[in-house]
């Protein structure tokens, strides 16, 4: 079965307020973006990438994802307003003959090689599967709610990559607009279009999002540490 990944990388990133949009942040002259990029073209399943970026950063990501050997980067369009939109233009760039889709953060830099292959392991068996991990901390509604807060032994923490076969996540796409459903990730959508639930897959710890100031700065030496890897690849 050939797998495609699609990775999002078209956020503004307000939240950690840089200035530039978040995966287009660099450490030592490497963006973010391109971290996760060589996980998958790494990883034994990922034969075609498509990059989702801010529009008018097109050709600059293409001069990169050249400059470091990133080959497998097959398309580099841009996104949209919300990150559905963003993954709904990546996923229709795929290339007809691509069975199912990884999708992937783009601020997920950590994302291990054998994490995705998992996941694209139990999206051959089960036609949709997610990185997900543990709830650890105990969850408490913040407004005013008497409700009971949700019992966190019945809930895990959805990572990317998410992956689904594409015709399934095309229709899925194409009902979504239709109808204006909303849906921050594609388990969600999914689970509202089909009734079908993902497959969870053990996810990473380490496999954080990059969100706030302080991520990116607590991180900074594993970020270093991955950011050397590519520039030993530059041309
Ligand atoms: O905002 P957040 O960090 O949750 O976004 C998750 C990922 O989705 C990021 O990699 C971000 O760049 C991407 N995204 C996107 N298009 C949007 C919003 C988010 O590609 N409109």
């Amino acid at each position: 079965m050939k797998i495609g990944a699609v990775i999002v990388a078209a956020g503004s990133g307000e939240r950690l307020g840089a200035g530039v949009p978040k995966c287009f942040l660099e450490i030592e002259g490497v963006p973010l973006w391109a971290l996760s990029t060589l996980a998958f073209q790494e990883s034994s399943w990922s034969s075609e990438i498509v990059l989702v970026v801010p529009a008018g950063f097109e050709n600059r990501v293409r001069e990169s994802a050249d400059r470091w050997r990133l080959d497998s980067v097959r398309y580099v369009t841009c996104g949209g307003a919300r990150r559905q939109d963003s993954v709904g233009a990546g996923v229709a760039q795929l290339g007809d003959d691509v069975a199912a889709v990884l999708i992937h953060d783009g601020a997920r830099p950590f994302v291990s090689t054998q994490l995705i292959d998992r996941v694209a392991a139990g999206v051959e068996r089960r036609r949709a599967a997610y990185a997900a991990v543990p709830v650890g901390d105990t969850l408490h509604y913040c407004d005013d709610s008497d409700e009971n807060p949700p019992e966190r032994g019945r809930l895990v923490s959805a990572q990317t990559p998410q992956g689904a076969a594409v015709d399934l996540l095309r229709r899925a796409f194409n009902w979504s607009r239709e109808k204006g459903v909303s849906a921050t990730d594609e388990v969600t959508l999914i689970r509202r279009f089909a009734g079908l639930r993902a497959e969870p897959i053990p996810g990473e710890a380490s496999n954080v999002k990059i969100t706030r100031r302080e991520d990116w700065e607590f991180f900074q030496p594993q970020l270093l540490q991955r950011a050397e890897r590519l520039k030993m690849r530059e041309r």
